[in-house]
């Protein structure tokens, strides 16, 4: 067990990989997140309003966001892009993204405040070939804060800016 990720430069990518730790060195705040259909979740074009299958059936299907999140981080031996989906990006980013979405709108310069707030940020991350296997990056399964007192970024963008939890924001939505 003590060999996971040590045996050779290959292990990382066939057995889930828990290193000892993970360093973030930036996050790609290029994009944070996309839009999926409410309903089943499929991926849906920037362009397109409604799920092409499920507003055959149900008139205002919706659409969603979820996080995809990329995420260099440095380990002992390598610094690698990992990438964080829906449940691990948002350890981090402690809301949903449509609520970060939101949030994005009406603070537009907070984008790039999240590679300062996270660079540094010490994690026990576990990574896994993504389940498609084509994936160029890691997939983080799942992923714990090591510093005590660490908060997620939100929280810490909205006492930055001022901003109660769950007060009503404005502007654009689009991530
Ligand atoms: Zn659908």
């Amino acid at each position: 067990m003590a060999s996971y990720g040590a045996s050779s430069s290959s292990a990382a990518a066939e057995n889930p990989w828990t290193p000892p730790y993970c360093s973030v060195v930036a996050v790609d705040t290029s994009a944070f997140c996309y839009r999926v259909c409410s309903i089943c979740e499929r991926t849906l074009s920037d362009t397109a309003s409604n799920c092409p299958v499920c507003s055959r059936r149900i008139p205002n299907a919706g659409s969603k966001h979820v996080y995809r999140l990329l995420v260099s981080v440095g380990t002992v031996d390598r610094v690698m892009v990992v990438v964080c989906f829906d449940r691990v990006a948002r350890v981090l980013m402690g809301c949903s993204a449509d609520d970060w979405t939101d949030f994005l709108g009406a603070h537009p310069s907070a984008r790039e405040k999240v590679g300062e707030l996270l660079q540094g940020e010490m994690l026990r991350m576990t990574l896994s070939r993504s389940r498609k296997g084509n994936a160029e990056h890691l997939r983080v399964a799942s992923v714990v804060p090591l510093r005590a007192g660490f908060r997620p970024v939100i929280d810490r963008l909205r006492r930055l800016y001022g901003v109660e939890a769950g007060a009503p924001s404005s502007g654009h939505r689009g991530c």
